[in-house]
């Protein structure tokens, strides 16, 4: 079952910004930026163990891209199989997500309404629709609208929008047609993922 109280919770519970809800998270609304206690640290500072902050950086890489356990075990165990240093993979893994992916071009706000539009099968990639969340891109991927979704609202607004956004250095986007490309795969710095990936193999270690 996928998470559905409030995200800004989760932030709580890591005491991080982990912008799960697009720009009002860069607004004053922002729970954590009023709020800087850990929920049921009862506001005292408690001394954090080796475990517990590996677990944080777990927990702050799952909220983040809202995944369940299993889910997130599962891209973990990926990550182990593949050559190469584990948290670095998994990062990459994480990135190369088409909900993920499709955040980053600016299509959504969050990684929540970038789920919804792949989900929907508002995305195609290299022409076919694929409404699978977790795929992975691949390098020379071309995403682009479903053409009767260019239609929309939401779309003519996002044209608009999304002429002020950057994307990241491993993906290009035409802002005039919304088609991207994946000029290739990240390395694990351009993924802009903020959790300690070292944390994460060391929780899993155990
Ligand atoms: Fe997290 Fe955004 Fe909510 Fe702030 S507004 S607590 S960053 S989800």
């Amino acid at each position: 079952m996928r998470y559905t109280a409030s995200v800004c919770k989760l932030c709580r519970r890591v005491n991080v910004k982990l912008m799960l809800k697009g720009s009002r998270c860069l607004t004053p609304k922002c729970a954590v930026g009023r709020r800087r206690k850990v929920m049921g640290g009862g506001g005292r500072r408690r001394r954090v163990s080796d475990r517990g902050l590996q677990l944080l950086e777990k927990q702050k890489a799952r909220y983040t891209f809202g995944l369940m356990e299993r889910q997130f075990r599962q891209s973990f165990a990926r990550a182990e199989k593949q050559p190469g240093i584990t948290g670095d993979n998994l990062k990459v893994l994480l990135a190369r997500r088409l909900d993920n992916v499709v955040q980053s071009l600016g299509f959504a706000d969050s990684r929540a309404q970038a789920r919804q539009l792949v989900l929907h099968g508002h995305i195609l990639v290299n022409g076919h629709k694929l409404d699978i969340a977790s795929s992975l891109v691949k390098e020379g991927d071309t995403i682009r609208w479903r053409e009767s979704s260019t239609k929309t609202e939401y779309y003519k607004q996002l044209l608009e929008s999304i002429q002020a956004k950057s994307v990241p250095t491993w993906l290009t986007l035409n802002r005039e047609t919304l088609v991207a490309q994946v000029v290739s795969l990240p390395v694990p710095d351009e993924t802009g993922a903020m959790f300690d990936s070292k944390a994460v193999v060391e929780y899993y270690s155990r």
